[in-house]
């Protein structure tokens, strides 16, 4: 059965922008029809501060995947962008997080959805409500515009004009 994931974009190396347009392709072809894509948004490095600021997407998907084999196309994804983790929290070409994947929760220890760190950033909050504002969170049964609210993450979010 179809469920609607939501998934996080990031890059912060090299042309940004077109770094999340060949990752929407790629999703596109191995996870299912993109249904929505929110606006993009630039956002200073959380964690490490000393490095180039991100772009952020968030995409609706509606895809037959289970969470780890959508996990596996996420990473494949970024792998495909040759995504080096040579720093925690640094630099890199892709990221792709699932956020949400319908109602799921999946607690494993490779794959948590909810994605825990959604509460708590706002680069993540921020394009999933332009999305889906009203979305309720299956743990906190709280909507994604009410999170967003009370979201205490002070890093700056701003749309991007390319
Ligand atoms: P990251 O550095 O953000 O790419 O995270 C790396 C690891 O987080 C991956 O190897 C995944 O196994 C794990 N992970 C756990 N939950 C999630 C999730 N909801 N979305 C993406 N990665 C996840």
């Amino acid at each position: 059965m179809n469920k609607l994931a939501y998934l996080l974009l990031g890059s912060n190396l090299g042309d940004r922008a077109a770094r999340l347009a060949q990752a929407r392709a790629d999703l596109a072809a191995t996870t299912g029809n993109i249904v929505a894509a929110s606006s993009l948004y630039e956002t200073a490095a959380w964690g490490l501060e000393d490095q180039p600021a991100f772009l952020n997407q968030v995409l609706a998907v509606e895809t037959e995947l289970d969470g780890p084999t959508l996990l596996t196309a996420c990473q494949a994804a970024e792998q495909q962008q040759g995504r080096e983790r040579l720093v925690h929290w640094g630099a890199r070409t892709l990221d792709v997080d699932i956020l949400l994947l319908g109602q799921e929760i999946i607690a494993t220890p490779t794959l948590s959805v909810p994605h825990p760190a959604l509460p708590a950033r706002r680069f993540a909050l921020v394009p999933l409500a332009e999305l889906a504002p009203q979305l309720v969170h299956p743990q906190l049964h709280r909507t994604i515009a009410e999170l967003l609210a009370a979201c205490p993450d002070e890093l700056a979010v701003r749309r991007y004009a390319a």
